[in-house]
């Protein structure tokens, strides 16, 4: 699987991009930057989308994205998946025809641009040569992580937004990870923020990995707060986990 780092950081400065991982060009997770840094022939290439929550910083291109699609010359149905909650949530709040056009019914019904696609929780659905399963993590909003097989079975999950999530690791513990991408927001000092906002510390990572059952290969950071950014590097080489690196925005994942 090659996966390309679009957006990676958890908060909006120029350049730092919010969340969203392109697999193989087709498949985006998060919808933080495609439409702030992809230009527009890659966007337009782009046929599905999954959802893990639906706060602003991983749903904000949707609405742009939909705008070049009807714009361009071949016209395509995007469809985005999501667990139930989140599906509404962007259908109420977001594509509501007073915040943005209603484009599940644009430029017709039968061939809106927008299709939103409910998923349930641990039931995998399958996306070209991939299976993606979504599991509930731990967040003040529903929330899911995604655990992405290729054909030939490499394992990747991508949290998005958690704090300590020991249910999430009950539920893959037969899945042996080829990589996990996992928030970790915060520095230590903000411990109990971390914790009551759904996110991560460089030392809560190191406790989240001591309950997963199989120690993933690789192990990517998402969603630093740049402001903090030197001093949760410094924590994470304190935890002595290895196989640990904070994403760079435009870097290729291989797994
Ligand atoms: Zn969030
Ligand atoms: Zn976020």
């Amino acid at each position: 699987m090659k996966i390309n780092v679009i957006g990676c950081s958890g908060a909006e400065i120029p350049g730092h991009n919010a969340p969203s991982f392109l697999l193989n060009n087709e498949i985006v997770f998060d919808a933080g930057s495609i439409t702030s840094a992809l230009n527009i022939k890659s966007q337009l290439r782009i046929k599905h989308i999954f959802i893990t929550h639906a706060h602003l910083d991983h749903i904000r291109s949707i609405p742009f994205l939909t705008d070049n699609i009807i714009l361009g010359k071949n016209r395509h149905t995007i469809n985005l998946y999501s667990i139930n909650p989140v599906i509404s949530t962007i259908k109420k709040h977001l594509f509501n025809s007073s915040m943005w056009p209603d484009f599940t019914l644009i430029p017709d019904p039968e061939n809106a641009i927008l299709n939103l696609s409910k998923l349930r929780t641990n039931k995998p659905v399958k996306i070209n040569d991939y299976t993606v399963t979504p599991y509930r993590v731990n967040h003040p909003v529903p929330a899911v992580g995604y655990l992405v097989e290729d054909k030939k079975s490499r394992k990747l999950f991508y949290t998005g937004d958690t704090g300590p999530t020991p249910k999430t690791w009950e539920k893959i513990k037969s899945k042996k990870l080829n990589c996990l991408i996992i928030d970790v927001s915060f520095p230590d000092r903000m411990r109990e923020l971390a914790i009551s906002t759904g996110h991560l510390t460089p030392q809560l990572l190191k406790e989240e990995i001591a309950t997963m059952y199989n120690l993933p290969e690789k192990i990517c950071i998402t969603h630093p707060k740049p402001q903090y950014f030197k001093v949760i590097q410094s924590e994470l080489k304190k935890t002595g986990l290895k196989n640990v690196h904070i994403l760079k925005e435009g870097e290729i994942i291989r797994v």
